[in-house]
């Protein structure tokens, strides 16, 4: 004789009780479910209104290389540029290991406590070869990364140098749109990115470490030559007199470069990350070239070079894709290729033959 009810087995599906609700029902990236898509207006209001998680998706759009992104982030920097300007933009290189990550969370706190927002954008070349991005590891900046005032967003990992540089000069107009108003765009001193970041920062700031061999750390002169500051980093402990001797050594070298164009002279200062000594008149410099830059009008001449040379730089990369894509351009290109190999015509001609072709 049965003495259960049919209902109360396993093998029926029960109605089950109501999930409980939410911890927060507010919370911004719980409305944000993935599938869900934004126009660009949705975008820009919620950067406007500082929604960091809008704020992150934005940038993934114009970080993402799918050409089904490309309207609408083009969309959302446009909306945003209004609001974009009002910051000083600073380039932070060295060689991996003299201390930058430590450095900006140093600093990032005494600005954010001053009641600064910032900004931690990143090029890291190496990203765009391995994706395993070093700039891109979160754990680094540990305490910044939990700061209300800071934002902080991994290098874009796709693209060449050119690609990714653009991509972080959209991203510092979307921050600024959002109220950041110290914006940190960090590169590795290798080369190259160096280059990038300089064309997109008001002021540039080397770290350099004392006592490691070679004093030039095989950082190229001219790499020195842009920096508005060469900070001598982890004057710490026993390392404080290598660190002053290397500051003096910095101060007669920088006075052999040619003067800069903006009419500062290169300040050579040293500070500890770890004991945060010398971090507040690191900030006090970064005030006084704002300042200095803006009274000569430099500030504005440099950001208007800047946004000239963005745009030929545009100008220059649709051209070329332009060609690329296009469908005689496709077929014919292989072919003069192939003379070009075999010394059947000089590259010149296969190259005015395409243009030719393209141009009629
Ligand atoms: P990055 O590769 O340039 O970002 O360098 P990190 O910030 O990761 O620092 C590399 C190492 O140097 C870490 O072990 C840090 O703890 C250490 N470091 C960074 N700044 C200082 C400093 O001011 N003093 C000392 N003693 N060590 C530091």
């Amino acid at each position: 004789m049965k003495d259960y009810n049919d209902n109360d087995t396993a093998l029926k599906v029960n109605k089950g009780i109501e999930p409980p609700p939410v911890v927060n029902p507010n919370l911004s990236f719980l409305k944000h479910k993935s599938p869900k898509k934004y126009n660009a207006k949705q975008y820009i209001d919620g950067i406007l209104a500082r929604d960091l998680t809008m704020l992150s998706k934005a940038i993934t759009m114009i970080e993402s290389s799918s050409p089904l992104h490309a309207d609408i982030a083009q969309e959302i920097i446009e909306g945003c540029l209004p609001y974009a300007g009002n910051s000083i933009r600073i380039g932070i290189t060295g060689v991996p290991g003299a201390g930058k990550s430590t450095f900006i969370e140093a600093m990032g706190k005494h600005i954010t406590q001053r009641g600064e927002r910032l900004a931690v954008l990143a090029i890291d070349p190496s990203s765009s070869r391995s994706k395993g991005s070093i700039l891109g590891d979160k754990t680094r900046m540990f305490e910044l990364s939990a700061n209300a005032n800071a934002f902080i967003r991994p290098s874009p990992s796709a693209g060449s140098l050119g690609g990714v540089a653009r991509k972080t000069r959209e991203s510092i107009i979307l921050t600024e749109a959002a109220g950041y108003n110290v914006i940190f765009v960090e590169t590795v001193g290798v080369g190259q990115s160096e280059i990038a970041v300089h064309s997109m920062v008001d002021f540039f700031l080397l770290l350099m470490i004392s006592g490691a061999g070679d004093e030039l750390q095989g950082i190229k002169r001219g790499i020195m030559e842009m920096a508005d500051t060469i900070l001598i980093n982890k004057a710490d402990g026993d390392n404080i007199k290598k660190a002053n001797l290397s500051k003096a050594e910095y101060k007669n070298a920088i006075h052999l470069f040619p003067p800069s164009e903006s009419g500062w002279e290169t300040k050579v200062e040293t500070c500890s990350s770890i004991t945060k000594e010398g971090i507040p008149e690191v900030w006090d410099i970064i005030n006084d070239y704002a300042n200095f830059s803006k009274q000569n009008g430099y500030f504005s001449y440099r950001r208007n070079e800047q946004a000239k040379m963005v745009m030929y730089e545009t100008i220059d990369k649709y051209l070329q894709t332009h060609f690329y894509q296009d469908e005689n351009i496709k077929t014919l290109i292989k072919n003069k290729e192939n003379d070009v190999l075999s010394s059947k015509i000089s590259p010149y001609v296969a190259a005015k033959d395409l243009l030719d072709k393209y141009f009629q």
